[in-house]
Parts: C-alpha cells; sequence; structure tokens
C-alpha cells in the first residue's frame, strides 16, 4: 500500500470512529447514519484506495473534474453523488453519470434531469437542496418553496425523490451549528409528513458533523477530515 494509500485508510477509520462516537454521544444508532466521502479536486487513484478500504458512496461538485473520474473508475460500483451548483446546460451529464443528485433547488433542473435520465438506468435520487439561513446570495430553495418542488420530483417518472440537503451558514459555535440544522430537520420532517417513503436527510460536514448528528442526520458529506486540504 502506498503511503498516501494507508494515510487515508487511517483517516476513513477515524472519521467513522468519530461518527460512532457522536451517535453514542446522542443516543443514535450508527447504522442509520451514511458517510459519503467528498472526494472533489483528489485523483481517482485516492477514490480507489478510499474504495478498498470499504468506501462506497462518493460526492463531486464540479463536472470537469468528476466526469474522467467516474469513468476511470466505471466497473467498481462506486455510487456516486453530485453535490455542486447546478447550470441547467449541464444537466444531462448529471442525469447520465451520477446516481445521487444533492442540491436541486428549482422546476427547471427537475424537469430537465427527469427528461434526460436514461431509461436503461434506475431512476436518479434526488434530495432539495433548502436555504435556512435566508442568505440570498446562496444556493438552495426557501423552506416555502419546498412543497412544490417536492410534488414536481415525485410526479417525475424518472427521478426518486430521497429528502433533503444543506449547507447551512458557517459558524463555529456548537450551539448555532445545532439550531441551524433544526430547521432543516424540520423542513425534511415536514415533506416526510407528505411523502413518507423519503429516507436521507443529508447535512453535517468535516466542522460541524457533531451538531449535524445531534440533530438527526442521515448523511454526512466529509472531505477535509477524509482527504486532507483541497487540492
Ligand atoms: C466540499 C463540500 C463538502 C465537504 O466539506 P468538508 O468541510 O471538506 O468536509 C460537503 N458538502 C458540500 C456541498 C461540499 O461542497
Amino acid at each position: 500500500m502506498t503511503p498516501d494509500a494507508e494515510r487515508l485508510r487511517k483517516k476513513l477509520e477515524s472519521t467513522r470512529l468519530e461518527i460512532a462516537r457522536h451517535a453514542a454521544e446522542f443516543g443514535r444508532d450508527p447504522a442509520g447514519i451514511r458517510l459519503l466521502a467528498v472526494s472533489k479536486t483528489k485523483p481517482a487513484e485516492l477514490v480507489r484506495a478510499a474504495l478498498d478500504a470499504g468506501q462506497d458512496a462518493f460526492g463531486e461538485n464540479y463536472l470537469q473534474d468528476a466526469l474522467p473520474k467516474i469513468e476511470a473508475l466505471a466497473e467498481t460500483g462506486i455510487e456516486w453523488h453530485f453535490i455542486g451548483a447546478i447550470q441547467s446546460n449541464k444537466t444531462r451529464d448529471i442525469a447520465t453519470c451520477f446516481d445521487w443528485v444533492q442540491t436541486v433547488d428549482r422546476e427547471k433542473i427537475i424537469r430537465r434531469l427527469d427528461t434526460q435520465r436514461p431509461e436503461s438506468m434506475e431512476p436518479l435520487n434526488v434530495l432539495l437542496q433548502v436555504n435556512v439561513d435566508d442568505e440570498t446570495q446562496k444556493a438552495g430553495a426557501s423552506p416555502d418553496a419546498l412543497d412544490a418542488l417536492a410534488d414536481a420530483v415525485a410526479d417525475a417518472p424518472r427521478l426518486r425523490l430521497r429528502g433533503v440537503m444543506a449547507i447551512p451558514k458557517h459558524s463555529e459555535d456548537f450551539a448555532s451549528q445545532r439550531a441551524s440544522f433544526a430547521r432543516v430537520r424540520a423542513c425534511y420532517e415536514a415533506l416526510q409528513a407528505r411523502f413518507p417513503q423519503i429516507d436521507t436527510l443529508s447535512m453535517g460536514m468535516s466542522g460541524d458533523l457533531r451538531a449535524a448528528i445531534a440533530e438527526g442526520s442521515t448523511m454526512l458529506r466529509i472531505g477535509t477530515s477524509i482527504f486532507g486540504p483541497r487540492d
């Protein structure tokens, strides 16, 4: 094993232990918390090393960075999640190369992804990105808009509604991180009352996973703690 692969294996293991520790602290079953490894800017060899260490789901933000990796690692059975900003002229690549898209926040994108998802593939798993901080420059739908977006996804035969994703305003303070995540959770629970089949609340990154676990996250998106600082 190369030194890079060895280091990665250790970081993955310590991340999993940290998740288990926080789960125990907040009385949660760690099996209900998935780890998405965010591999943006990292080479395919490191993704393969993480895969060899038992990590099966990866998140990417930039299509030009992701597509060569997805091609290089075809046949591995990796589950790819698109977690970057969606430009409407790039939806075809998302619809044909990814298993999940977590950053859907407008109807036009929903229609395009539904039309472009190939019949030969499983429906594309969709999370609606919600913006709970009212930061107008930021991506994500307002909580008020979620119902209509969820209806649009539910009516799209090539898409499968799975839940909600959020990137709350950055804070170093546990209590304010937790308050933001609680607002995301409220959106998720309101949606789940209408769509009981949804199962994914994607929130929490390297710097705020403890607060996210405290507030019920079922999917953590972790980059830096696993792969180190971005290139
Ligand atoms: C980069 C990124 C992450 C991972 O962030 P880290 O702080 O490196 O863990 C998670 N989610 C999204 C949407 C990202 O863009």
